[in-house]
């Protein structure tokens, strides 16, 4: 079958292929540590489940509008004056199946044959795949590690070109955990500003973060900003809510109305018993995040000093979401079973045999020097992961 072009030029996302992988070997007895994990090994908070139940006993499970629930654009409303001191009106905000399906709204809404959009790599898988299902040309922007993985607006400003349409600001970042602080979204915002540029700011880590940092939405630096950036954000991080499907955008009143419309004439409305989950987690979820929270920043630690000890390999202090992202390029081109590790592929490969442990290259993310260890899964096994890790590449020749 001749299949549409756009098809040919993405592919399916690494990191649930990897973890298809992990659960292949689990079925098969096999005891495989899962450090791939993108999701919160935590249970959906009580009172979140019990608004979804609530609504499924009371008949709250037909069509709704299909831009989402006032009761619940009406949370997102609240939540963002509360936290970040932003105003919208309802008819800005757009509820959406999780926050990945809002940015592929965002996309279809917004770019076209011809367009750029500009992403700091690395990179979350999806950004670069949606836009090209969408025929743009997304443009890859290489940050530093030293400088915390950070797009600066002076990095931003070289890479814009009459087509840019737009730029990706992702913090807490997935896969670096890494946080942007005010002056650089300054920095940022400014160029975008000067360029007339459209903000894609994913806050969907913003309730994730450790050392005592608060959360800085770009679209909080001022009203001009605010009128420029779209805020993508959902329940599925902070809540322990994946499955639920529950996403949500805040921007300008247009933009908003034409997503809504792209989603009235694909999905419909996200699931309503979800909606109303939504609703409970955003008005009643803090107390919970706080225990997760405590519970990944000791988790964070234990990991990072663990992989600092392990000859070959560096790991900076991630200060958001839940991974670790490690340096292991002093690693390839050592010797395993099977010759010379070529890629953070092969390494990760090689520690998937060896060390029954699950990662993510960081190939998958637009970096060979670097992997993706997930801590959402629990201490005892970050323990025994890292100790198979240590011990899989002292082996290495
Ligand atoms: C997990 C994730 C999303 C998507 O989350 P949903 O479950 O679709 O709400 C979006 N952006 C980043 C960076 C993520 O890691």
């Amino acid at each position: 079958m001749k299949l549409a072009q756009r098809v040919g030029r993405t592919s399916p996302s690494p990191t649930l292929r990897i973890t298809a992988e992990a659960k292949a070997m689990a079925a098969r007895g096999v005891d495989v540590i899962d450090f791939a994990s993108g999701e919160p090994d935590f249970d959906t908070p009580v009172p979140v489940k019990e608004a979804g139940i609530a609504a499924i006993r009371s008949g709250f499970t037909k069509y709704t509008a299909a831009g989402g629930i006032d009761e619940l654009k009406l949370a997102v409303v609240e939540k963002l004056r509360r936290d970040q001191g932003l105003t919208y009106d309802t008819s800005q905000v757009l509820i959406s199946c999780g926050a990945k399906h809002t940015l592929y709204n965002l996309a279809q809404a917004l770019v076209e044959s011809g367009d750029e959009v500009i992403i700091p790599s690395p990179y979350w898988v999806s950004f670069p795949e949606q836009v090209l299902l969408n025929d743009a040309t997304p443009v890859l922007v290489q940050t530093e590690e030293r400088q915390g993985f950070r797009l600066t607006g002076e990095l931003l400003a070289r890479h814009v070109t009459p087509r840019t349409k737009a730029v990706v600001v992702n913090t807490p970042g997935n896969p670096t955990g890494s946080v942007y602080d005010r002056r650089t979204l300054e920095g940022i915002a400014a160029v975008a500003l000067r360029h007339d540029l459209l903000i894609i700011s994913d806050e969907i880590y913003e309730k994730l973060l450790y050392d005592g940092l608060t959360h800085v939405s770009i679209a909080s630096l001022g009203p001009e900003v605010q009128a420029r950036t779209v805020v993508v954000n959902g329940v599925s991080k902070a809540y322990a809510m994946t499955g639920w499907r529950i996403g949500y955008a805040a921007g300008p009143k247009d933009l908003i109305t034409a997503m809504t419309t792209v989603q009235s004439q694909s999905t419909s409305n996200p699931t309503s018993v979800a909606q109303k989950a939504a609703v409970a987690a955003l008005n009643q979820g803090e107390a919970f995040i706080k225990e997760m929270v405590a519970e990944f920043d000791q988790r964070r630690r234990v990991m990072v000093e663990r992989l600092n000890k392990i000859p070959g390999v560096t790991c900076a202090m991630p200060n958001g979401a839940f991974y670790t992202f490690p340096h292991v390029g002093r690693l390839i081109g050592r010797r395993g079973p099977e010759g010379p590790l070529t890629s953070a592929t092969a390494l990760a490969a090689y520690l998937l045999q060896e060390a029954r442990t699950v990662m993510v290259p960081g190939e998958a993310f637009g970096s060979s020097d670097h992997v993706r260890i997930s801590y959402a899964t629990s201490m005892p096994k970050i323990v025994e992961g890292l100790n198979r890790i240590e011990e899989a590449i002292r082996r290495l020749k």
